[in-house]
């Protein structure tokens, strides 16, 4: 027999090994030699009150085994021989989309501008180290996308797009800790992702799937309404029936390519703003209710803020407790700055976007002029605006919160987790009003939501720019392209994903959708 109960349970209980067993013999009134077996189905932490809860969802197995398989199997089949689907970009869209064709029996070839994970470090190291950035390989280009070396935070509000549970099964399949099944916030790790993604990887190559790196497409050619081959950047062309396009929001070049062979784009509302840096016992104490360290057993702290300011939203954004701020830049001349953490989530500092709505209807007329592409144009100005003001490298500029808030230029700054460094600037002026005025009365907001948070120990620095695409490719109820029968926008690039769960979700989709007929 199976039971399914709920325990909450405290952080003192938490502390003995076997206590799921105890608690449960107890709940259910049975003695604990009748329990065969627990298993988690979900974990969360209650920290609204100072004494601090531990929920636990259980499935309690009474004289009778634990599965040992999940109920989801991925049975891939041999597709070397099989009709091939092309899929641009191999971000969490693209991984999935190739995963997708392999059970569906179809051969995916994929084509990546950037590196595999390994030698894709070394180009992370030139832009942290170097203020180098590689335009085919860094943060957000090469195996995995953006997604490799992100902060691997597995929320998604899309559950009506797809299987979730799916997409979590088979991170566990390819080497993610089984965990993710479990807590009510999932995360991997920017540490444990690579081995992830490279799993993937073997496993796409394995069953016949193609993989080429270092292969950037550079045009369509195009022939009633369908694309006829795949240019590259060598001038190589690769014939194709099916195109699958998970480029991602940060390819510019592939959003030119489209406008200039005038294919339909969209502009798209999207926001923007800055990171915000924390030391992470800050935010414990706030969100933990201590004075000191927090309690062992307990996670580093998050939040979620969010506040109305003149009709926009201003809000939290991809919130990395111990965690580090990143050089997110695709280009040269360029500053973007992203978070991440690793597993174990143990570094010093909490680093959150904290960034404004942006309309593109209403809110930044000045760039009409470049019609569909104006939200792009309008944030490649902004990150350029950061490039100079950081001082023409990837040092990023900076300002205590405080002072950003209060509009004075900053002495001095906080340490920081951002390698490349910072560079004190007056962000309170930098920033077009649109958003610099509403990040302001956003911070004051949130100091009230969360005392001590608005602090002089708190860095702002700029520019969070890319959270979602500001462009959309759009597709018909068939997932093709309404103009380009044998295209299919796919992923964040397209404006379908705004994460990595959402965005290989998407790929599935696309997968489905692009074998039609086929
Ligand atoms: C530092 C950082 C941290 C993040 N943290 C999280 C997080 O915790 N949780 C979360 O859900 N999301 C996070 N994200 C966002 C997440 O990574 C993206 O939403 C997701 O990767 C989008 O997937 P995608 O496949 O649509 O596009 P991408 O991941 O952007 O992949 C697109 C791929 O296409 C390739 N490409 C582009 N142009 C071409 C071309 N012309 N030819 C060939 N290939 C091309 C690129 O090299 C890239 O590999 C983070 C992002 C960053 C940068």
């Amino acid at each position: 027999m199976v039971k399914d109960i709920q325990l909450r349970l405290t952080l003192k209980d938490e502390e003995r090994s076997d206590i799921l067993l105890i608690k449960a013999a107890q709940y259910l009134s049975i003695p604990k030699s009748e329990i065969s077996g627990i298993k988690v189905l979900r974990k969360s932490i209650d920290a609204r009150k100072p004494k601090i809860m531990l929920n636990y969802k259980l499935s309690v197995y009474i004289k009778e085994a634990l599965p040992e398989k999940s109920n989801y199997q991925f049975n891939y089949k041999d597709v070397s021989k099989a009709k091939p689907v092309h899929i641009i970009g191999f971000g969490p869209a693209g991984m999935w989309a190739a995963l997708r064709c392999i059970e569906l029996g179809f051969k995916p070839i994929v084509l990546e501008r950037g590196k595999n994970v390994q030698d894709r470090r070394r180009d992370l190291k030139a832009i942290n180290q170097d203020h180098h950035v590689n335009e085919d390989s860094n943060y957000c280009f090469g195996e995995g996308g953006a997604g490799t070396y992100s902060d691997g935070k597995l929320y998604t509000r899309s559950l009506k797009r797809g299987d979730v549970r799916k997409i979590f099964e088979n991170l566990v399949f390819h080497g993610a800790t089984e965990q993710i099944l479990v807590d009510a916030h999932p995360h991997i790790g920017t540490n444990k992702l690579p081995k992830v993604v490279q799993n993937i990887r073997e496993n796409i190559i394995k069953y016949g799937g193609e993989i080429h790196f270092e292969t950037r497409v550079t045009d369509f050619n195009i022939k009633n309404n369908k694309i006829e081959s795949i240019v590259l950047q060598n001038g190589n062309e690769i014939p194709t029936a099916r195109v699958i396009l998970a480029t991602g929001h940060s390819a510019r070049d592939i959003y030119y390519l489209l406008d200039k062979k005038k294919i339909q784009l969209k502009a798209k509302s999207f926001a923007m703003g800055v990171r915000v840096e924390h030391p992470q016992h800050i935010i414990d104490s706030i969100q933990y209710h201590c004075s000191g360290e927090r309690h062992e057993l307990l996670p580093a702290a998050s939040y979620s803020l969010v506040q109305q300011v003149k009709d926009r939203g201003v809000y939290s954004f991809c919130m990395c407790p111990g965690g580090f701020i990143v050089p997110a830049a695709t280009a040269n001349g360029e500053v973007v700055v992203n978070g991440m953490s690793p597993s174990r989530r143990n570094n010093k500092f909490a680093n959150s976007g904290i960034v404004v709505e942006i309309n593109v209807d209403k809110d930044i007329p000045k760039y009409e002029q470049f019609g569909e592409l104006k939200g792009l144009e309008y944030q490649k100005n902004l990150e350029r605006i950061a490039f100079t003001s950081g001082g023409r490298t990837q040092a990023a500029p900076a300002q205590r919160l405080t002072d950003f808030v209060e509009g004075r230029l900053s002495t001095t700054l906080n340490d920081t987790s951002y390698q490349p460094g910072l560079n004190s600037s007056p962000m309170h002026s930098l920033l077009p009003k649109l958003i610099g005025s509403r990040l302001r009365k956003g911070f004051q907001a949130f100091g009230k939501k969360m005392r001590g948070y608005y602090t002089e120990e708190a860095n702002v620095i700029g520019v969070e720019s890319r959270t979602s695409s500001p462009v959309n490719i759009p597709r018909t109820e068939t997932l093709e392209h309404p103009e380009i029968s044998n295209l299919f926008p796919c992923g964040e690039g397209g404006g379908y994903a705004g994460g990595i769960i959402s965005a290989a979700m998407d790929g599935e989709r696309c997968a489905e959708a692009a074998i039609v007929g086929l």
